[in-house]
């Protein structure tokens, strides 16, 4: 028995996780996603961390690219869009700064994956996708897995969400060439935007919504898809 478990072992450990049952993979390449590609690079937000190895980021990519859904890189999710990069996701949601209490906006829906991030440790999110089909396959897929605090809706993300506005938070995940004037609107005072700008060189930024004016902090550079205007 013991010699049984002993070979067992060794096989296991030859071929690592792909004897693993399918969910059983996952579970293991997320834990190691969150330690190698977050907690080593400087993430440290105990409850993002958390929620990045909770969240099942395959269920959020097209599933012939499922096995790569934990690699450290941005995947296609179809209509020329693409799901950030996990870094990318964790590092704005930690410079977002957010309570669990907050009401937050994200622009860019696309598969809806950083909008279940949000969901996970505010109160409320709502988020807004300007490419219908990816709209609605992601508003599915948010309430197929239960997410009762994720509203989506179809439209342009220059426009802002006036009707929940004003915002602890807003998240962008395309990006414009300026900050769009309405979003600073949109936001609370004391309320904090992560949001990317530029065409082809593009930086994160940090918008702080003061008493006084705006505070802006430059983060980190960044490659995003363009954030579309709706005439184009
Ligand atoms: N946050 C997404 C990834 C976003 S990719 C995720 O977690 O999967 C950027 C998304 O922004 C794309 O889906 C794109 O269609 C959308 N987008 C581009 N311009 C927009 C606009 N003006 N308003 C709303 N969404 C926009």
């Amino acid at each position: 028995m013991v010699r049984f478990m002993f070979s067992a072992l060794v096989i296991f450990s030859l071929i690592g996780t792909a004897a693993l049952p399918e969910e059983e993979m996952h579970a293991v390449r997320r834990q190691e996603m969150v330690k190698e590609q977050l907690a080593a690079r400087g993430i440290s937000d105990k409850a993002v961390l958390e929620v990045m190895a909770k969240v099942k980021r395959h269920l959020f990519v097209p599933e012939s690219l499922s096995r790569m859904a934990y690699e450290d890189r941005p995947l296609p999710i179809s209509y020329g869009q693409t799901i950030s990069q996990p870094y990318i996701v964790a590092f704005m949601t930690q410079a977002a700064g957010l309570g669990s209490n907050d009401r937050v906006l994200e622009i860019g829906t696309g598969s809806g994956y950083q909008a279940a991030v949000l969901a996970e440790i505010v109160k409320e999110v709502y988020t807004i996708e300007i490419v219908k089909p990816l709209a609605d396959r992601a508003r599915n897929r948010l309430k197929v897995m239960g997410y009762n605090n994720i509203e989506v809706r179809h439209g342009d993300g220059y426009q802002g969400w006036k009707e929940q506005a004003p915002f602890d938070a807003i998240i962008v995940t395309a990006a414009p060439d300026e900050i769009p004037e309405e979003l600073i609107r949109q936001l609370k005072t004391g309320g904090r935007m992560v949001i990317p700008v530029g065409s082809f060189f593009q930086e994160l930024y940090r918008i702080t919504k003061t008493d006084s004016g705006i505070k802006k902090e430059n983060l980190l550079p960044v490659a995003f898809v363009p954030m579309i205007h709706p005439q184009e």
